[in-house]
């Protein structure tokens, strides 16, 4: 079976890697687009949504082909066989258009959607309902320049960056699958000393507890789209055979503000991982620890020009402090012009400097020793 995952643009082989693990094989990761192409079984998707850190989508691919109008796109999605929806289930398009065409993406839901009943009902089935608030089964097309990708969305609406711990809600709070590339980029290793001293609501510290004591990223949720569609089982195998650990971490997160930290420390109680993660509030340019193998942090990037000034300060005095104390520091920002001059001035070496697509965002990750 051909499966297809998005994942954040610029992060594609972490998720490639992370997939491999996982069981699946993987044919071709497309850089800069967040999509890497594998092959795998029903268990593999259900894997993949379960256990998966790093991915936002796990699609099982119905067709990619070449089109020139929007004709075109009705036909590729009515050659489709359908069969796999029951007579009784509703379905919805969720279409996305990337690239100069003369229609819009309604245009691409409303062509997909009637060749799905076409389809379905030339081939002796039934008219099948449409259901764009609840459906029971999503299908994706993605009008990419001049291609057309059509998959059986087989995590549904809510994406697997949606952790379900999150219950504070930070103002510019990180996306955990990027927080888990992130450390996985680091090359963390359990018994290694992990710090992010502007921690916020603790993103980066609960995805690494989760993450060294083997708690599967999903273990919140259970209506992934896969359920609907072939039922819970598939989902309960998969459950056991994860083993979590009780493991103690040395896991240790700064923040300047007294809510935030309390925050972090409800949301780690949701993810049950607070008792393994020591928060303080305190100040990143002025680093409390002795040593620290690892740093991964994310810190302000400071949007409006009246607090670059107060951005280049918090870089150099955070950089500075951590120079001589920590191993390796992975960090993601906006400001990576700032970050990198900072880093060069200080005798750092930038391992590792990559565009990172966040939220429409251009942002950059640098490991540095
Ligand atoms: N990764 C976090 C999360 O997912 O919630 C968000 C981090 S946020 C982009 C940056 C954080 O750095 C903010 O919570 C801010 O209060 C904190 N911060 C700013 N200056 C700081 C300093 N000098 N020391 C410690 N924390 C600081």
């Amino acid at each position: 079976m051909r499966i297809y995952a998005t994942t954040t643009p610029g992060l594609e082989d972490v998720s490639a890697n992370e997939i491999e693990l996982l069981g699946g094989k993987v044919e071709e990761v497309r850089f800069g687009k967040g999509r890497v192409f594998l092959t795998g079984d029903l268990e593999l998707v259900a894997k993949l949504n379960y256990l998966a850190r790093t991915l936002e989508r796990v699609m099982i691919l119905l067709r990619v082909e070449k089109f020139e109008k929007l004709d075109d796109i009705y036909r590729i999605v009515k050659e489709i066989d359908f069969s796999f929806i029951k007579p009784n289930q509703s379905f919805a398009i969720r279409p996305l258009r990337v690239g100069n065409h003369d229609f819009t993406s309604l245009d691409v839901g409303r062509v997909a959607g009637q060749a799905v009943i076409d389809s379905y009902m030339e081939s002796g089935g039934v008219r099948l309902k449409v259901n764009l608030d609840e459906p029971d089964v999503i299908i994706r097309v993605d009008v990419i320049n001049d291609e057309v990708y059509v998959g059986l969305d087989t995590t549904g609406d809510i994406a697997l960056h949606r952790r379900g711990y999150r219950v504070y809600d930070h103002p510019a709070p990180l996306n955990p699958a990027i927080a888990s590339a992130l450390v996985m980029l680091s090359g963390w290793k359990c018994d290694e000393i992990l710090l992010d001293p502007m921690c916020g609501s603790g993103t980066i510290l609960i995805e690494s507890a989760m993450m060294g004591r083997n708690i599967p990223p999903q273990k919140l949720r259970d209506d992934f789209q896969f359920v609907k569609i072939w039922g819970k089982e598939i989902l309960e195998d998969v459950k056991k055979y994860v083993t979590e650990s009780d493991v103690d971490l040395n896991l240790v997160g700064i923040e300047r503000f007294r809510k935030h930290l309390k925050g972090a420390k409800i949301n780690s109680e949701v993810a049950g991982v607070a008792d393994t993660i020591d928060y303080v509030q305190g100040d990143a340019t002025k680093l409390c620890l002795k040593t620290a193998d690892v740093v991964v942090t994310n810190p302000p990037y400071g949007l409006r020009i009246a607090r670059k000034g107060m951005i280049e300060e918090l870089y150099e005095g955070f950089l500075r402090s951590a120079k001589g104390i920590v191993d390796r520091i992975v960090v993601i920002t906006a400001e990576y012009r700032i970050l990198k001059e900072k880093a060069e001035a200080l005798g750092y070496v930038i391992e590792e400097e990559r565009l990172v697509k966040y939220g429409g965002l251009d942002t950059k990750v640098f490991v540095l020793r």
